[in-house]
């Protein structure tokens, strides 16, 4: 059945947005449609939703586990004896927690890079999100290890296929300190052969250039260059230690970037860069990071701490625009991920997010862009639509109760397992 959205605020105008199947059919005032699924927007505003592209949606399960250490020792100490016991199903569970918590922040797509592909996947399809999945790639520099973890990604590849549409394999290296060359070079044609994206976690601490340098003699993406392991299928993320030469190689090579503002300041990793990336025109997107490092998926806290974060850090309060964050987290993630959606126009897909101008924080409308980068929350997001879909309306979720006990429940299991 079609839907209707009658008397919506959409492009400076209240008009109605006519949804058949997963496409925006029409979008003008008083359209005549018998027989379809009316959605009142009266005092509401049709914006884009948010794509997020970096996180590891599962970790949810560790939200509040572990805060306020070192990356090491947050690591060793933490994170990774809590993951040693999880399974497909606390990975499925941990998902469907993400899901719901990205439906009720405005979010219709997620970039994803855990353990247990098929929990991930089977999450991201039963909730109705879109998301590239990767299952995550590391082999310590052990060449038995490598070889087995390309025989598992081969294999997730060829049984990715019997999800939806909206659910996409990537191929996920976790990093440069953690992949071997020779699997870092496995993987770059991997992605090309059968075009899919590649992510990897790149350049977030000082660490790891120093490390690389010892290695190699050279930076980090002066390495991935040399291996030709770069191109505009690969998202990065963080990239917060970056020479004036990575720049121009990012840009040359067309490298998606997915800054994760909140993560960043958390773990004290560095200081994003932005100003001269924004100068060069790199490819920049927005992200979270996962639950154990931000500790939430909600992408307009996101984007008023990215827009904070660059005033502050070069001291320059023009830096970064409400209207350029908004690109950066909804526009950009659409087209970069190759989405045929980023404009709310006929013929796109029909991904889109209502917003409750009567909420205290939309009042008074001076600029409407400044109101949801600076002023509002996820109090303000009344309905979340993907691919045609209402995924939440009037705040409201289908199964939300369940999914959260079930998580809470996987949450104390596994802790009390470490
Ligand atoms: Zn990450």
């Amino acid at each position: 059945m079609n839907t209707l959205i009658q008397n919506v605020l959409v492009h400076n105008e209240v008009q109605d947005i006519l949804i058949e199947k997963n496409i925006i059919k029409k979008i003008a005032k008083h359209i005549l449609e018998d027989n379809c699924n009316i959605v009142n927007g009266t005092d509401k505003l049709a914006i884009l939703p948010f794509y997020n592209t970096h996180t590891h949606a599962a970790m949810t399960l560790m939200r509040g586990y572990s805060d306020d250490l070192h990356v090491h020792q947050w690591l060793e100490k933490k994170i990774w004896p809590f993951e040693e016991n999880i399974s497909e199903e606390d990975v499925y569970i941990g998902s469907k927690l993400a899901c719901l918590e990205m439906i009720k922040t405005g979010t219709v797509y997620y970039n994803d890079m855990y353990w247990f592909f098929h929990g991930m996947a089977r999450a991201a399809d039963e909730m109705g999100l879109r998301a590239s999945i990767c299952a995550v790639l590391i082999d310590m520099f052990d060449s038995e290890t490598a070889k087995q973890q390309r025989e598992v990604n081969e294999t997730i590849f060829r049984e990715a296929k019997k999800y939806s549409d909206r659910v996409q394999f990537a191929i996920g290296p976790h990093a440069i300190y953690t992949v071997s060359e020779e699997s870092l070079r496995w993987c770059s044609d991997f992605a090309n052969e059968n075009n899919v994206m590649i992510n990897i976690h790149l350049s977030e601490t000082h660490h790891e250039v120093e490390e690389c340098m010892k290695k190699h003699g050279k930076r980090p993406i002066e390495y991935l260059k040399d291996i030709g392991f770069l191109g505009p299928n690969v998202i990065a993320a963080h990239c917060i230690w970056l020479d004036d030469n990575e720049i121009d190689i990012l840009k040359d090579y067309e490298v998606i970037l997915s800054h994760n503002p909140t993560s960043n300041m958390k773990l004290s990793s560095g200081v994003f860069p932005y100003e001269k990336l924004h100068k060069k025109n790199i490819k920049m997107t927005l992200g979270t990071d996962g639950c154990a490092s931000n500790n939430n998926l909600d992408m307009l806290e996101e984007m008023k701490f990215a827009s904070c974060k660059a005033k502050l850090d070069s001291m320059n309060p023009t830096l970064m625009s409400a209207e350029e964050i908004f690109n950066m987290a909804t526009r950009n993630g659409a087209e970069y991920m190759k989405i045929n959606g980023g404009v709310l126009e006929e013929g796109k897909v029909a991904d889109i997010v209502l917003i409750d101008l009567n909420n205290t924080m939309m009042v008074p409308r001076h600029n409407i862009i400044s109101n949801l980068v600076y002023s509002a929350t996820s109090s303000c997001i009344d309905t979340t639509i993907c691919n045609g879909k209402i995924l939440m309306e009037n705040g409201n979720v289908d199964g939300e109760e369940e999914i959260i006990a079930l998580a809470s429940e996987a949450a104390i299991k596994l802790a009390e397992k470490v």
